[in-house]
């Protein structure tokens, strides 16, 4: 997207002030304007991702638990229906202890009777222990789905605040997103690749502009004949204790419209 712009400006420009520098200024405005833009959503996207997180695992902890129990359940009922044809059983053995003829008749069915005797002890046993641990999971479920009904409702809470705040800046970062992918296009790939460096060390400021002699980034002196070349705009130079890329006077009036104090008029009394 390189606009044409008309002779007399275009010629202006090719004399003084850098078009590339001046795009890469202007980038770093666009740039801070984001990173404030997400700064202030603050911690709400992160909490809302935590607590999804929370959601998912007590839900799936919740489903476990129903499954337990119902697999429990059901344990417990067979039993509970073989308990009872056990005891049937038991009592026709013992009534037919008395019918018998034989010693032999006799002893079969008294092992039959000690046998279902056993089985029946076990199975009572085993239902006593079910029911015991059954009613602690019970317990737990109930504890668990308040639990789980509670985070549920501060999740949707957070998700409708961050809905909010995200439709509050959305479409500003859209417009501020669009405008950084035209300018990019516009700077010298040498001048981009200073600035992507930079910019993640210097907590996201690379470029700033000379203020009364001195960086704009760290408030040190720029060397006299440094500070002379970047008058024009036409070249930047590279703070000597920040590392921020320094660009003129020209370049900061042309984005940020006036100067903030004056800077020409300091420097020169030097
Ligand atoms: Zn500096």
């Amino acid at each position: 997207m390189d606009t044409r712009l008309e002779p007399t400006r275009q010629t202006l420009i090719d004399k003084y002030v850098n078009e590339s520098l001046l795009h890469l200024y202007e980038l770093q405005k666009i740039d801070s304007q984001l990173d404030d833009l997400i700064e202030s959503r603050g911690e709400l996207p992160d909490r809302v991702q935590d607590m999804r997180r929370t959601v998912a695992e007590q839900r799936y902890n919740l489903e476990q638990i129903r499954k337990d129990i119902a697999e429990i359940d059901t344990r417990s009922k067979q039993l509970s229906d073989e308990t009872v044809d056990l005891r049937e059983k038991v009592d026709r053995y013992k009534a037919q202890q008395f019918d018998v003829k034989t010693t032999r008749e006799y002893d079969a069915i008294t092992f039959q009777l000690e046998d279902g005797q056993r089985r029946l002890h076990n199975n009572v046993e085993s239902m006593g222990r079910m029911g015991v641990e059954l009613e602690g999971m019970k317990i737990d479920e109930v504890q668990m789905t308040q639990d789980f009904a509670e985070v549920e409702a501060e999740l949707a809470e957070a998700e409708a605040a961050l809905g909010e705040v995200l439709a509050a800046t959305q479409q500003d970062e859209k417009k501020l997103i669009s405008r950084r992918n035209t300018l990019e296009k516009k700077i010298q790939p040498f001048h981009l690749t200073i600035y992507n460096r930079v910019r993640p060390a210097k907590n996201g400021v690379a470029v700033v502009a000379i203020k009364n002699g001195v960086c704009g980034g760290c408030y040190n002196a720029v060397p006299r004949q440094l500070a002379l070349e970047l008058r024009k705009g036409e070249k930047h130079t590279v703070c000597e204790y920040c590392g921020r890329i320094i660009v003129g006077e020209p370049i900061a009036i042309a984005v940020d419209g006036e100067p903030v104090a004056a800077p020409v008029a300091v420097a020169e009394e030097d």
